[in-house]
């Protein structure tokens, strides 16, 4: 443990270990991942942080000596100024599709704080007074069609989500007379595109239209490449005016969204879950954490078996799949019926003693220490926190 984290115990001389983690930034430069030593109760359990991303640089799709003479537009809604995996497929369409003098133009409605050119976007417009949590159709219709108006792309991409994505797609395709549109599409590449599947089989194929919905999974987002990564703040700016003069029409009364305390929710709707396992035995505190996080509370079967938390709380094969986009995991050993109930969860986090359990190795960042500890040391910082923003 000493040498994973960089330091000679014998002669008392400070290493660097070579292998230590380290992510990629977009810029292709590799930042090593800092972790903390500290020796618990038994001066055997140290604190180290792992960062599973052990990715190799990427190279930028369009070379830098290229002015794009075409381009392909993606349109998103943030939730919380991040993407989904649905949108971002989206986005990774377009760049899939993108030739080497094609630029691929992102217009998201709502705040961004991704990684634009891991997105695979070279150039982005944000409207953040947009956005999932608001409902805005005519507005958002008038800035899409502003900027569809002003870039000529050959084809739009839009997640068919049911929701803002879908909405937006379909009044596009019927206010943009000369346009196609293909809906729910699920497979797609440079020579066409397939809608509609029902018992494995596609209902029909088309070549590729201006309006394209993607069905959740067409595309692989994981793209081996990345975008330029602009901001098109002027852009922004322009379109926002286009998108008030429609919002002042008024045409609907926005509801707005209510906010659930996270205790109510149904665990498979939750964002946040905070999970116990074995490895938890002060369940006050952990329910304590989970309640000053504003996080649902989840649990591994054992836990659920040994009566510390009820079974409608059990995540995994026999329990509920859950989809958050945090699925913070104390002393859970990731057994594979409990994987198989997370395996929609965007960014996993593991607190374990054991740098070899599973749940470490699934995890995006894992975290090898006790769980006691990590959960009064973080409940610690988070009330802080509360109290400097309530003073301030
Ligand atoms: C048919 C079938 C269906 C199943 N369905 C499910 C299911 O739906 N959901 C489910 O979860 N399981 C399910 N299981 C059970 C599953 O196989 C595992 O037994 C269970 O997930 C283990 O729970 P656990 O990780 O909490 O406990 P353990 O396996 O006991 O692991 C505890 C972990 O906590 C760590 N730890 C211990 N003390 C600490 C500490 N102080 N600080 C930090 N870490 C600590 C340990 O290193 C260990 O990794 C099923 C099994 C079967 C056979």
């Amino acid at each position: 443990m000493d040498v994973a984290m960089g330091i000679g115990k014998n002669k008392g001389i400070r290493r660097i270990d070579p292998r230590r983690p380290f992510t990629v930034n977009a810029g292709g430069l590799k930042r090593i991942v800092l972790g903390e030593v500290g020796a618990g109760d038994d001066g055997r359990r140290r604190l180290l942080i792992q960062s599973q991303s052990h990715q190799t640089a990427k190279p930028v799709r369009l070379a830098a000596d290229v002015a794009p003479v075409k381009c392909l537009l993606a349109v998103a809604h943030s939730d919380r100024g991040t993407l989904d995996e649905h949108a971002r497929q989206a986005v990774a369409a377009a760049a899939l599709l993108a030739d080497d003098v094609t630029e691929v133009v992102l217009l998201v409605f709502g705040d961004l704080n991704d990684d634009i050119a891991a997105l695979g976007a070279d150039r982005c417009i944000v409207l953040p007074q947009y956005g999932n949590h608001v409902f805005a159709p005519e507005a958002e219709l008038a800035a899409l069609s502003s900027l569809i108006e002003q870039l000529q792309p050959a084809h739009v991409f839009i997640p068919d989500n049911g929701i803002a994505g879908s909405d937006l797609g379909r009044r596009l395709g019927a206010a943009a007379a000369d346009a196609s549109i293909a809906t729910c599409v699920v497979e797609i590449d440079k020579t066409g595109l397939a809608a509609y599947r029902q018992q494995g089989q596609f209902l029909a194929r088309r070549s590729l239209a201006n309006i394209i919905l993607l069905e959740i999974d067409a595309v692989d987002a994981r793209l081996p490449f990345l975008g330029r990564g602009q901001v098109a703040d002027k852009l922004s700016a322009a379109l926002a005016v286009a998108a008030g003069a429609a919002a002042s029409a008024k045409a609907f009364l926005d509801l707005g969204c209510k906010t659930m305390a996270a205790s109510q929710m149904e665990l498979e709707e939750a964002d946040f879950i905070v999970s116990a396992g074995n490895g938890v035995e002060d369940v006050v505190l952990f329910n304590s954490l989970a309640n000053a996080l504003d996080a649902a509370v989840g649990a591994s079967r054992v836990a659920v078996d040994d009566g510390k938390f009820k079974r409608d709380k059990q995540i995994g094969a026999t329990g509920k799949t859950v989809s958050a986009s945090a699925y913070l995991a104390f002393g859970i050993s990731g057994a594979v019926q409990h994987l198989q109930g997370i395996k929609d969860c965007r960014h996993v986090i593991a607190v374990n003693l054991d740098a070899s359990a599973p749940m470490i190795k699934r995890a995006d960042l894992g975290i090898i220490g006790d769980a006691q500890e990590l959960m009064a040391a973080l409940l610690d910082q988070v009330r802080q926190a509360r109290n400097a923003a309530v003073a301030s």
